[in-house]
């Protein structure tokens, strides 16, 4: 069987779902605009890109699997013609990674056509999706996105506004949306709040993304967060907000902070950047560690190690490459490829490591697979010691929100005590922030976040173990 090396080569991570990019702006190359928004955005999906765009007449859509500019050429764009789009990058955290389930999804209905992009998971999908089979609902994909479409399709009795409040009381869990009909482009983000969205004003139109990132890259101005339950309308008269839902007590996702987000990129009020490197210094002041040299494990743990360093007074240095140009690469997974495979991605620096005592900082353990190979590959490189701090407290649980944290089973944080993940990774020593800690950071700003994969506080009801996920189709 062969295997994508990026798939083993950092196996001991949680992995992003989706990024959605919107917009509407008469007298722009929308779908180019798109496919640079779907650029910035890449590192929340690598398995499929796709944009839908709308010229007031209808709407045409161009989607595949593969990174943004595998899937588009000149020429596929130069035929996407029309003043709206919408734009999605994929990792599929429900469904399988096919073609069926690219997505933009887009349907013709009763009122003409639609396209939906969608980040997050629902939680109430297997019961959702039994109603609609059994009312004559017919399903092409294995998506939870494509459940939307039915609803929404279903209610859009008067308007696509009334259609997504009635849908917003059926459906739970998380949802960040992007929907295209013919003439306009909506927003949506779920009563919690717990993936990104944010508006942005580009030229006499505005664009929506999950993340500020893609705004900035496209040369829009941030305008605001997209509120919890919000529903906004795009169109020739600029921007229409509802309130299609009474927001919740928000929980945005902290692991977006942690890991997921890109460090340029300001969700709710807080700059990623500036929160991790913040991490590291609360990691300095909960585990004072004597040492030569601070490092990153790049690049999420990058900020972190500088505030760790900027903290403790001990030099930061870069004792770890990574190797930016692994791209779609397939080698048989045998152990001594999957070592090549490790040194691929992270090489060590002997001139940096070698007599050295070392902090290392990663953002997050999560099978410990990875660390260990690591510990390993610094020590061959002559540190005398690795300490490692990870700028996340221990995963405890597994997300149903959108994040794909593996099965609780693998999870090492929730089968070992510290002491025995130390010694499993060889460390000289091993500290994870405190949850404590971690939310300090916020509490200046007042922000309310999730926090379920650490604590098993669970914002909204999860699905019962052997319907997470699982759907007809699969
Ligand atoms: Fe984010 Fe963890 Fe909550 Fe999932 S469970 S939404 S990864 S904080």
């Amino acid at each position: 069987m062969l295997n994508e090396v990026s798939s083993f080569v950092l196996p001991d991570k949680p992995v992003e779902e989706c990024g959605v990019f919107g917009i509407y702006t008469p007298g722009l190359e929308v779908a180019k605009v798109t496919y640079y928004g779907l650029y910035a955005l890449q590192h929340r999906g690598q398995e499929s890109a796709g944009i839908a765009v709308a010229d007031g007449r209808q709407v045409q859509l161009h989607k595949g699997m593969g990174l943004v500019p595998e899937v588009f050429t000149g020429n596929s764009l130069d035929q996407l013609t029309g003043h709206a789009a919408i734009g999605h990058v994929r990792y599929s955290t429900t469904g399988s990674s096919q073609p069926l389930n690219a997505q933009p999804l887009v349907f013709r209905y009763a009122k003409g056509m639609m396209g939906l992009a969608h980040n997050g998971n629902l939680t109430n999908i297997t019961e959702l999706r039994a109603q609609l089979c059994a009312t004559g609902s017919v399903f092409q994909s294995s998506t939870d996105s494509e459940v939307l479409v039915n609803l929404i399709a279903r209610y859009n009795a008067n308007s696509l506004e009334e259609a997504l409040m009635k849908c917003m009381i059926d459906v739970k869990g998380a949802y960040s949306l992007v929907i295209i009909s013919e003439d306009c482009v909506y927003a949506a983000r779920d009563p919690h709040g717990f993936r990104p969205l944010c508006l942005g004003q580009l030229g006499e139109g505005y664009v929506v993304a999950s993340e500020s990132c893609a705004l900035t890259t496209v040369g829009a101005t941030f305008v605001r967060d997209v509120a919890p339950g919000e529903i906004l309308r795009l169109d020739r008269k600029g921007v229409t907000s509802t309130q299609g839902f009474r927001a919740q007590n928000p929980a945005h996702c902290i692991f977006e902070y942690i890991y997921f987000a890109r460090p340029d990129s300001t969700m709710d009020s807080f700059n990623v950047n500036r929160v991790r490197r913040e991490m590291g210094r609360q990691l300095a002041r909960e585990y004072p560690v004597e040492a030569d040299i601070v490092i990153p494990v790049p690049d999420s743990g990058t900020a972190a190690a500088r505030g760790y360093a900027e903290e403790s007074g001990i030099p930061f240095e870069e004792g770890l490459m990574k190797n930016r140009y692994i791209g779609r690469t397939f080698i048989q997974p045998t152990q001594q490829l999957r070592e090549i495979a490790v040194r691929l991605k992270l090489n060590p620096v002997r001139e940096v490591l070698e007599g050295k005592r070392v902090v290392m900082v990663d953002d997050s353990i999560v099978r410990g697979t990875t660390s260990q190979k690591i510990v390993a590959m610094l020590r061959a490189a002559g540190a005398k010691e690795v300490h490692l701090c990870v700028s996340s407290p221990p995963v405890m649980r597994s997300c149903y929100y959108g994040i794909d944290t593996s099965d609780e089973k693998e999870l090492i944080a929730a089968k070992q005590p510290l002491e025995e993940i130390c010694k499993a990774i060889n460390a000289d020593g091993l500290h994870y922030l405190s949850l404590e800690g971690l939310l300090e950071i916020f509490s200046s700003k007042g922000g309310h976040f999730c926090t379920a994969c650490f604590d098993g506080r669970y914002p909204v009801e999860i699905p019962k173990p052997r319907e997470a996920g699982k759907f007809s189709l699969e």
